[in-house]
């Protein structure tokens, strides 16, 4: 069975892209503990300006919310990322195999240094380094697919790339992974802003869906969505008519129609905001109620998280060590 691993940064609060794109992937996705891991990856969190308690608080957050959505410790491991020092154990030795060029070429890493020499904070070197640490996550467990949304396709490119290099100077060591995407939803844009990507690291933006939203706010911030100007009526044209596009992808995702052949059912946009509205109060409904009742109990979640360490790490080391041996160290 092919092995899958993927992560989620605890910047901010969990958003619908979040949900659509990758998570409700992994819920589905969900096989035997070894199989199917998912982190929560906070060493990720510490590449831009942080608070240090906010981001413990929210990447127990993050995992209460992903056992709310589904995941079960019975069919997937799930742990923090910090907690398995094999990553960044195998990062170094990434690093060793990377370019500084290949990773100035990243897309992410040029929008978030444009961002943090916007707020006036100098740009981490970690921010650099930080798709490295992201392949080691992903090479340390053989995991043959990354279920991500779209913007991530680089990294996992970038992954490939190492693996692939590592493989060739020092002898078979990595499973080359592969990228998967949902079919529809795999780049759920901002409501204010559709050309932008809905991102939770962003703030409290009115564009911004989060999964614990009330309905109240979920409904408000669909009915205020941008749409396009033009009176071409309610037609699936992703460049020309991205606002449009974007509520009928999420409208899909959350019914399971196709988006175009949703398109033909709207003769205008009020109609279409009012459908996308109570669709995604409805995919969001038991998710926050079952984090309400998990939220009460932290100290199951952090259990969870305990265990879930053990096995990844039970997992990870014997692939790092392999590595460390390959790549020309000494053996302790
Ligand atoms: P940040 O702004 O801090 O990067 P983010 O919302 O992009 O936050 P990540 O933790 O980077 O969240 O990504 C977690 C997963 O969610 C990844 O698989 C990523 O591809 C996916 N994802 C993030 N945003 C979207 C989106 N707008 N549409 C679809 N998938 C998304
Ligand atoms: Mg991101």
């Amino acid at each position: 069975m092919t092995r899958i691993f993927s992560g989620i940064k605890p910047t901010g609060h969990l958003t619908l892209g979040n949900y659509l794109g990758a998570v409700r992937q992994w819920v589905e996705a969900e096989h035997q503990p070894d199989d199917a891991l998912f982190c929560v990856v906070d060493l990720h969190a510490l590449t831009v300006e942080h608070d240090p308690a906010r981001v413990r608080r929210l990447s127990r957050q993050a995992a209460t919310l992903l056992l709310a959505a589904g995941l079960s410790p019975d069919r997937c491991t799930l742990f923090v990322q910090s907690h398995v020092d094999e990553h960044t154990r195998l990062a170094y030795l990434l690093e060793c195999t990377a370019t500084d060029g290949e990773l100035r070429r990243m897309v992410q890493y040029k929008e978030k240094a444009v961002q943090a020499r916007g707020a006036g904070a100098g740009v981490r070197l970690s921010l650099l380094t930080y798709p490295v640490l992201m392949a080691a996550d992903i090479l340390a467990y053989g995991a043959g697919e990354v279920p991500v949304g779209e913007d991530q396709r680089q990294h996992v490119e970038l992954t490939r790339d190492l693996a692939v290099r590592f493989n060739q100077r020092y002898g078979h060591t990595f499973t080359v992974p592969r990228a998967v995407h949902p079919a529809v939803a795999a780049r759920v844009m901002d409501l204010q802003d559709p050309t932008s990507k809905m991102g939770k690291s962003f703030g409290d933006g009115p564009g911004v869906v989060f999964l614990l939203d009330e309905p109240e706010v979920v409904r408000r911030k669909v009915m205020r969505a941008v749409t396009d100007s033009g009176d071409g009526g309610v037609v699936y044209d992703r460049a020309g008519r991205p606002g449009v596009a974007n509520l009928l992808d999420i409208l899909a995702a959350c019914t399971g129609g196709d988006p175009a052949a949703l398109a033909d059912g709207y003769a205008g946009y009020g109609a279409l905001k009012r459908d996308v509205a109570e669709a995604v109060v409805e995919v969001l409904r038991p998710l926050r109620e079952r984090h309400a009742e998990l939220a009460a109990d932290p100290a199951a979640v952090d259990r969870v998280l305990r265990e879930g360490a053990a096995r990844a790490r039970a997992l990870a080391r014997p692939v790092v060590d392999r590595a460390y041996e390959a790549i020309g160290l000494l053996a302790p």
